[in-house]
């Protein structure tokens, strides 16, 4: 099974044509001494032979039809397993939901990025394939950050979203309570191209939000531009995450820009809009781009014939999907945020 792996370095290819086999825990020694192992269908991880001082979780495909980060992460599996490249540091790569990818949609029955921290067996419990999943990968990153005490912790959640944005790579920089923000992170992820930082105003379920919170992990989820089907994506647009990437896990520290806020884009959620009816419906166009702005008085939405209106001076609009579950978040309203902590 793994000779296939050995042969053509593709992990996605091994990933999808093992979905459903049972896979045993494997481990196996690169020339270079790192050493690879495969802990789950989609999930594996690289430790160099000497110690390690980051801990670096990269996931792609919480949402399978995000194919561009699919992509990146791929290749740098690829290279490492040819040794083209070689880690300092240990590194988890994580293909998210692989049956999605199958199917080519964003999840099969439940959206997984809302499934983490618990969330996965709240209600009904473990009734679908995404619940397990989500599950199984918060038991995978525990394990890999539990390894190692004495690391910085790092999760890039790699995603690219449904619509259209003025701004085509951010970054959502989970609430973080009692911690600053991370200067060198913002510019670690500037250097990635992506220049725009939503700070997060509460806990979430996101896979990120684990992270940064039980593991105290420099953890983001990353939304890298539009999304595309595999083989459309125009690679040049990630040539600097790849870059940027291959560069975090190649060198002990990556080389960064001296943090100038000119020059990003700095937002925090003011809200996030549930849906409290069936008849939800945005008042702006299906067409609307990510962080268009609203002025004040102006009608977001209207549920059960009442109006849901812009309360700031200006409020800017992120992730709007009506098509979701009642209780579910709809939109994310972003006010700009010159004043954040930020060492
Ligand atoms: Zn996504």
């Amino acid at each position: 099974m793994f000779q296939q792996l050995m042969d053509d370095h593709d992990f996605l290819a091994f990933t999808l044509a093992n979905i459903d086999k049972p896979l045993k825990s494997q481990a196996f020694t690169l020339s270079n001494q790192t050493t690879v192992t495969i802990l789950d269908n989609g999930v594996i991880s690289f430790s160099p032979a000497s110690g390690s001082t980051k801990d670096v979780v990269l996931s792609c495909a919480i949402h399978g039809n995000e194919t561009a980060p699919i992509e990146i992460c791929n290749k740098l599996i690829s290279d490492l397993l040819t040794c083209k490249i070689e880690t300092l540091h240990r590194v988890l790569f994580i293909i998210g939901n692989p049956d999605s990818i199958l199917t080519q949609t964003r999840f099969v029955e439940e959206n997984m990025n809302r499934l983490f921290s618990g969330a996965h067996s709240d209600g009904e419990g473990l009734i679908n394939k995404e619940r397990v999943r989500a599950k199984a990968l918060e038991q995978y990153v525990s394990d890999f950050f539990n390894d190692n005490d004495n690391s910085q912790r790092i999760h890039y959640d790699l995603h690219t979203a449904i619509k259209p944005s003025k701004h085509e790579k951010f970054a959502i920089y989970p609430y973080r309570p009692g911690r600053a923000f991370s200067a060198k992170q913002i510019m670690f992820l500037a250097g990635c191209d992506v220049d725009t930082i939503l700070f997060h105003h509460e806990p979430t379920t996101t896979f990120s939000y684990f992270s940064s919170e039980q593991f105290k992990a420099d953890a983001f989820t990353v939304e890298l531009g539009k999304v595309m089907p595999f083989g459309e994506n125009d690679m040049h647009k990630f040539a600097n995450t790849h870059k940027m990437l291959a560069a975090l896990i190649t060198q002990i520290e990556p080389e960064l820009a001296v943090f100038d806020s000119n020059k990003l884009n700095l937002y925090k959620v003011s809200r996030s809009i549930n849906k409290h009816f069936d008849d939800f419906a945005f008042s702006f166009s299906k067409t609307t781009e990510n962080f268009t702005g609203f002025e004040q008085g102006q009608t977001l939405a209207i549920e059960n014939n009442q109006q849901i209106k812009v309360i700031e001076p200006y409020e800017a609009i992120v992730f709007p999907n009506e098509n979701v579950p009642v209780g579910q978040r709809t939109v994310l309203c972003l006010v700009p945020a010159p004043n954040e902590d930020i060492q």
